[in-house]
């Protein structure tokens, strides 16, 4: 039998799950909010082109309007002015869109402290007990932030000091992207960096140590509770965006059972 027919053999019988770490896309999708001076995104939108009526009497279409930086989605190297001379989104190459995932669970941690960074420790330990760090695949940050998703007040959790939103601390952040073989870093918060992570040093660690290593971020994953810790692989789908800094993404994991 072919690698590909025992696969989905293994996808009907159940051996193996495919599961959509994908938060829908609508107009209340949760979007990063800046302060002022600084410009935002839009959010998503469907504009109704013809419903089976005069403007298309047996057709229904939309247009779309979203930023790229919508729900679910991929941060190109771009994205970041470290990154500024890397790839856009268009250019992800398909070793990273398709790629081994291990998934670190800080839940217990983040429920008593919405302000949780992952430090370099938390990844040595989880090494410790389950191996190296995917040469060319993905760290998945659990958190439990997702099962915020659907009340934005909620998975913003702002106050007059800002976002309180679990993150990285920026020497972990430096950490994953000079010296860890990854491809790659996914959330389950609304972007890759903590809440806080304007004040830190670089700001917005995350990102700025990420894509300046021209490496990708995903952010709003869900259902990382269904992922074991290791053995899982992803397959995230952005559009092609020529020069895109990012794109909503269709995000699936496939499981052994
Ligand atoms: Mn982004």
């Amino acid at each position: 039998m072919s690698v590909l027919s025992a696969v989905l053999d293994a996808a009907r019988s159940g051996a193996v799950e495919v599961v959509d770490l994908t938060t829908p896309l609508q107009s209340s999708t949760p979007i990063l909010e800046l302060p002022p001076p600084f410009a935002n995104t839009s959010r998503f939108r469907l504009e109704e082109l013809s419903r089976y009526d005069d403007r298309g009497p047996a057709w229904y279409w939309n247009d779309i309007h979203t930023g790229e930086h919508t729900g679910t989605h991929l941060d190109a190297p771009v994205h970041w002015v470290s990154g500024k001379d890397g790839l856009d989104v268009s250019q992800a190459p398909l070793s990273t869109l398709v790629a081994p995932a291990v998934v670190i669970d800080m839940t217990a941690e983040v429920e008593k402290d919405a302000d949780f960074l992952l430090q370099i420790d938390h990844v040595t330990a989880w090494e410790a007990e389950h191996g190296p760090l995917p040469d060319g695949g993905w760290l998945l940050y659990r958190t439990g932030w997702s099962s915020r998703g659907e009340d934005a007040v909620a998975f913003a959790n702002a106050d007059e000091n800002g976002p309180h939103t679990p993150g990285v601390a920026p020497e972990c952040a430096r950490w994953l992207a000079q010296e860890s073989p990854i491809t790659g870093f996914g959330t389950e918060t609304v972007g890759t960096d903590a809440g806080a992570a304007h004040g830190f040093d670089p700001p917005f660690a995350c990102h700025n140590h990420l894509m300046g290593a021209n490496k990708w971020g995903l952010t709003s994953l869900r259902n990382l509770d269904a992922l074991p810790p290791t053995g899982a692989m992803i397959i995230v789908s952005p559009l092609p965006i020529v020069g895109g800094s990012g794109s909503p993404a269709r995000v699936l994991a496939l499981v052994e059972r």
